[in-house]
């Protein structure tokens, strides 16, 4: 089918009519010619009955191979229209930050194609760019690619859709510290799972080969506990539960049985023996006296089980005391740091395998969303509706009892957005961290908190009268004072409080709260 069009401006728009009227799912490529006598006139030539391959396809811009290789090597036929430049090394080859490239590792020694993707995964420009491997992959080596060569046209393909996706992605300042590189990297790859990967040389035996090829310095189990506070990554799949040395957190254990008396290792099972006419328990062997039981301590002959004797059912015996006993205490050692502990103390240790997640593909697509909730949430906040709830109960029991007061703590941010813009989301929220952090070590167990605006925060204090106020108070003013001291930049806040005693009688948990935003907004 042949459509003629007469005009550029129409062009664009006839093109994605017809592209959607064939398939929403598909890309179609669609041949655009250009007679040279006519230069306004276009002639757009596409099939809408014949399967793709029969469309006269537009030039494809290839993007250049980079294909390492340790020792000669061509990529199969198929690939023989692409630019492909080979190297022995990542070294030898000088980047061009600004073009498109696709790598191809040659995979003979899967140790070597592993320390090359992690050399890879750290570069600042290409970290994310698609990588693919010939030979064998093992998980660790999955984690790192994008799997092994398609066929030429199969990756052509990818390609597109990759570039696709980089168009939409928001490449801002965060893109350069590791979260943004990981955001990036899950963006261009939807369906890319995160997973971990174990060796026994590992000190926690788990370890996550993405992660720590993007960031390398840091502790990837508390780089995954702040990704996943922040909501950027969601747990898929429970992979694992294992115990680790509270001191280190190694999961290279070794459990010891100790006499739970001198905690001595030198104990065994031995078969005892309790005589009923003296009450004397000793070990089997002491009993045997020519072939026939007798106590060592009665003499009395045993002959009947269950009426002349029986054994006890401490049946372990400490050489170091001779304590005996029924259970052995169990001691645990480190073998990494060498400490001991108590099986009760180790800790417990969940691993999974993450994926982005929604609030991830928001900041990909928008830039780093400023989400005070997301630096508050070590706080725990409870919903207003729960806190407005119980400060109404609290009024009531406070008007009821005079023994009974309480506090109510407001901070306000003002001008968030205004700091964000100036001193960068990244930095506000770490400054936002730090705070909340603070805060949190100021707040007892039965105390509540709630956020009923973006940069409203709300403390219920459970008994604290006009003084305790007071003293929360200047705590956190030194503490937003500490904070400030440390930074170049201005946090400006607003705090409000009141204690039960300062409150009308009429007013209740809504019309408080209100009245008290009013006055710090
Ligand atoms: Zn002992
Ligand atoms: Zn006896
Ligand atoms: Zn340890």
């Amino acid at each position: 089918m042949t459509i003629e069009y007469s005009s550029i401006s129409n062009q664009q728009s006839a093109i994605s009519n017809q592209q959607s009227a064939i398939s929403n799912q598909h890309y179609f490529p669609v041949k655009i010619c250009l007679p040279e006598s006519s230069p306004s006139r276009i002639i757009i030539t596409m099939s809408t009955t014949s399967p793709p391959t029969s469309i006269r396809e537009p030039e494809f811009i290839y993007p250049r191979i980079v294909c390492l290789a340790a020792s000669p090597f061509s990529l199969p036929s198929d690939y023989a229209d692409w630019e492909i430049d080979y190297y022995l090394r990542l070294e030898d080859w000088i980047p061009d930050p600004s073009g498109q490239v696709i790598f191809v590792i040659v995979n003979k020694d899967p140790s070597a194609a592993v320390s090359l993707l992690q050399q890879l995964r750290r570069h600042p420009d290409f970290c994310t760019a698609l990588c693919y491997v010939t030979g064998a992959i093992h998980p660790e080596i999955e984690q790192l690619t994008d799997g092994a060569l398609p066929e030429a046209a199969i990756l052509r393909e990818r390609f597109a859709h990759f570039q696709e996706l980089l168009a939409s992605f928001n490449e801002n300042e965060t893109a350069i510290l590791p979260t943004g590189r990981l955001i990036k990297y899950l963006w261009l790859r939807p369906h890319f799972i995160i997973q971990p990967c174990h060796a026994w040389q590992s000190p926690r035996y788990w370890f996550y080969p993405l992660l720590d090829a993007l960031h390398p310095d840091e502790d990837t189990f508390d780089w995954l506990r702040t990704l996943a506070n922040q909501r950027i990554i969601e747990s898929v799949d429970l992979i694992d539960r294992q115990r680790e040395c509270p001191h280190c957190r190694s999961s290279h254990l070794s459990f010891i049985d100790v006499c739970p008396n001198c905690g001595s290792l030198d104990i065994a099972q031995q078969a005892s023996l309790h005589c009923f006419t003296c009450g004397h328990v000793d070990v089997q062997d002491n009993f045997l006296q020519g072939g026939a039981l007798v106590c060592p301590k009665c003499l009395t002959q045993l002959r009947h089980i269950g009426s002349d004797f029986d054994r006890p059912i401490e049946n372990h015996n400490c050489h170091a005391c001779h304590h005996a006993f029924v259970e052995s205490d169990v001691q645990v050692r480190c073998m990494h740091c060498g400490k001991s502990s108590q099986p009760t103390d180790l800790v417990e240790h969940k691993i999974q395998s993450w994926r982005l997640s929604d609030r991830g593909r928001i900041i990909a697509v928008r830039g780093d969303i400023f989400d005070l909730a997301a630096s508050f949430d070590q706080l725990q906040f409870i919903p207003g509706e729960l806190f407005r709830h119980d400060l109404d109960w609290l009024l009531t029991l406070a008007r009821r009892y005079p023994l009974i007061n309480f506090s109510l703590f407001g901070i306000y941010f003002p001008q968030l957005p205004e700091l964000a813009e100036k001193i960068g989301h990244a930095r506000l929220i770490q400054l936002l961290e730090v705070f909340a952090q603070r805060l949190r070590s100021m707040l007892r167990t039965p105390d509540l908190s709630t956020r009923t605006a973006e940069n409203m925060l709300w403390l219920l204090l459970p008994q604290t009268d006009e003084k305790g106020l007071q003293g929360f108070h200047t705590r956190i003013k030194t503490s937003l004072g500490d904070i400030m001291k440390d930074s170049d930049h201005q946090l400006n806040y607003q705090l409000i409080g009141i204690h039960s005693g300062q409150i009308d009688e009429q007013e209740d948990a809504q019309l408080l709260m209100a009245r008290l935003y009013a006055e710090v907004k």
